[in-house]
């Protein structure tokens, strides 16, 4: 078990803001609290989808979400909802990876994530399972391609080898959807981020 105290330590020292929470529940409520009467973009994250944050945050806010049948439906494609998300004023997102010293990983093989976790947003807000954190960045990236990317391929449906839900075989295959890594050594210039940092396990 990580020592969270430090880890917070860490992210505050690199510029983060950081809520600490007990459950996924509390996070929901948080942003719920603090998030209204503004454009909400979400990426491709299951932390957000299992907290049901388009639902949430759709109360009082225009979401934006490529992941929503109906999002897609109404703007024309996955691409349109994902430009709409781009400009929003607020993103939601998660880590795929986060390290006891405070740095964040993230693959994505659009790349709408990674772009809108660097670029593009008055603000973004993080909601962060203590389970993805690691002791250091090469472990983070580790679990990143052996642990999120293969439950994501196999809970997406993906026909990349990882599809199985077991680890990376680095594939370099067409439907690869690790095409691109970012981490993120601290908030970016004129974009701040709030971090959520949950007890409870969330996400892949
Ligand atoms: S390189 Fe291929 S097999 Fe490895 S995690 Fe990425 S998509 Fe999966």
């Amino acid at each position: 078990m990580f020592d969270k105290a430090k880890l917070i330590e860490n992210l505050e020292k690199r510029g983060y803001e950081v809520i600490s929470l007990a459950t996924g529940a509390e996070a929901a409520a948080w942003l719920d609290a603090h998030i209204q009467n503004t454009t909400v973009g979400i990426g491709g994250c299951w932390t957000a989808k299992q907290l049901e944050l388009d639902k949430v945050l759709g109360k009082t806010n225009e979401v934006f979400w490529h992941w929503l049948p109906e999002h897609v439906e109404k703007y024309g494609s996955q691409n349109a909802v994902r430009d709409k998300a781009a400009t929003a004023e607020v993103y939601i997102c998660s880590a795929n990876a986060m390290t006891m010293g405070g740095e964040m990983v993230n693959i994505d093989g659009t790349g709408n994530r990674l772009a809108s976790l660097a670029y593009g947003h008055k603000h973004q807000y993080l909601v962060v399972g203590m389970n993805k954190v690691c002791e250091d960045l090469e472990k983070a990236i580790w679990r990143v391609r052996n642990v999120a990317t293969p439950l994501n391929a196999k809970r997406l449906g993906v026909k990349a080898p990882c599809g199985d839900g077991v680890k990376c075989y680095e594939c370099g295959s067409p439907a690869c959807i690790c095409r691109a890594t970012l981490i993120s050594h601290f908030p970016m210039n004129g974009m701040p981020a709030t971090i959520l940092l949950v007890d409870e396990e969330l996400g892949l």
